[in-house]
């Protein structure tokens, strides 16, 4: 069954799944792998449609892939799928070009965080409602980070209580994200990044861990196990 939009939702929510999921091994763009049985980008699209403050959902998808897409995700939601760029940052601007008008909020996810849940997009949403620019799921670092030098020498110990671990999504209020876009000049692998660029404050809300993000075979043996838990 379609999931109907919130249509008084005041998100949208960008999806940016044009990556090959090299480091996954062999097999096809990453937002298509399967895990358990469905692609990692219909799991992610499930939990968005949850989500009752999503009035819009835009992909960017493998340029390849886009009519294939659109097919695979009729049946969960409605959606807009545009094609993807060469990197990361280049789909997120496709997307966001494609955003219907009136919708004063804009979250961008990370198809490979498919098992991120419906209540971290409210948690962000909850945040930009209540007045934020910019807003970050985070979680708190673990292990102890050392920073190295080209030859693996350790160079020092990173002070951890000060770092986080950053997740999607990344909500923004849509101006700040086109204004961040629209003055990148390097690609950066987040947009929260490119809107500190302009001097716009960002804040957190406490991430999940399972918005884990689907990288290397391991993640994805991770995800199945939580999935089969009932994430
Ligand atoms: O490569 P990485 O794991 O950092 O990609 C993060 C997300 O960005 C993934 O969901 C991937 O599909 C997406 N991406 C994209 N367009 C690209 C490269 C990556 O939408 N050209």
């Amino acid at each position: 069954m379609t999931a109907q939009l919130n249509p008084r939702g005041d998100v949208a929510v960008l999806v940016a799944a044009a990556g090959s999921g090299v480091r996954l091994g062999p097999g096809g763009p990453k937002a298509l792998r399967l895990l358990g049985g469905e692609p990692l980008l219909v799991h992610a699209v499930r939990r968005i449609a949850a989500a009752p403050s999503v009035g819009a959902v835009v992909i960017a998808a493998p340029p390849d892939d886009v009519d294939a897409v659109a097919a695979l995700l009729t049946p969960i939601a409605p959606v807009i799928v545009v094609a993807g760029g060469a990197h990361r940052q280049e789909s997120v601007g496709a997307a966001l070009a494609a955003v219907p008008p009136d919708l004063p909020f804009v979250l961008v996810h990370d198809a490979a965080r498919a098992l991120a849940p419906p209540d971290l997009f409210e948690a962000v949403a909850a945040a930009l409602r209540a007045g934020a620019s910019a807003v970050i799921p985070v979680l708190p670092v673990v292990d102890t980070i050392k920073e190295v030098g080209p030859d693996e020498e350790v160079r020092g110990t990173v002070d951890r209580s000060r770092l986080r671990a950053v997740q999607t999504p990344q909500g923004f209020r849509r101006e700040v994200l086109a204004a961040a876009h629209a003055a990148a000049v390097d690609p950066l692998t987040d947009d929260a990044g490119l809107a500190e660029k302009l001097g716009v404050r960002v804040d957190c809300v406490p991430g999940s861990d399972h918005a884990l993000k689907i990288t290397r075979p391991f993640d994805l043996a991770l995800a199945a196990h939580l999935l089969s838990s009932g994430a």
